[in-house]
């Protein structure tokens, strides 16, 4: 658990931090940093934004949680860092999706191999989601 490897990395636990350990466990919405303060601050309406910030950085530091940037305006917090995946991102609503894709077979052309090593590959898909969809009137 999140909690156990915070002590282990010499992090105090603190009831802010756990609440926030607690808002990740098993989400899949990648909540903003902002989101996540909103909904922590429902919990502990003392916490500072700041305090929120900090926690997510340390996690990321731990490798608990990858911070991504998908273009939509803002980092998004995502705690599945156990399976590589990719995301289907909503042009509209901004909602980001978890997507099992396997991209093994990816390959940089071999032209672009001699000036570049590649440590990752990501791949977004972006469109309208079904929610969007549903309430459609406008393009
Ligand atoms: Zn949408
Ligand atoms: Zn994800």
């Amino acid at each position: 658990m999140l909690t156990a490897r915070f002590r282990k990395a010499g992090l105090r636990v603190t009831p802010q931090r756990q609440a926030i350990f607690r808002l990740l466990h098993g989400v899949d919405t990648h909540p903003t940093v902002d989101a996540l303060y909103e909904a922590a601050r429902a919990e502990l309406p003392t916490i500072s934004r700041r305090t929120v910030y900090q926690t997510v950085h340390d996690l990321e530091s731990m490798g608990e949680v990858e911070l991504l940037d998908v273009g939509t305006g803002s980092l998004r917090v995502d705690p599945n860092v156990e399976k590589v995946h990719q995301h289907l991102v909503c042009r509209r609503c901004g909602t980001v999706r978890d997507l099992m894709l396997d991209v093994a077979d990816l390959r940089l052309p071999a032209r672009y191999r001699e000036r570049f090593t590649v440590e990752g590959v990501e791949v977004v898909f972006r469109g309208v989601c079904d929610d969007c969809a549903a309430n459609d009137t406008s393009p």
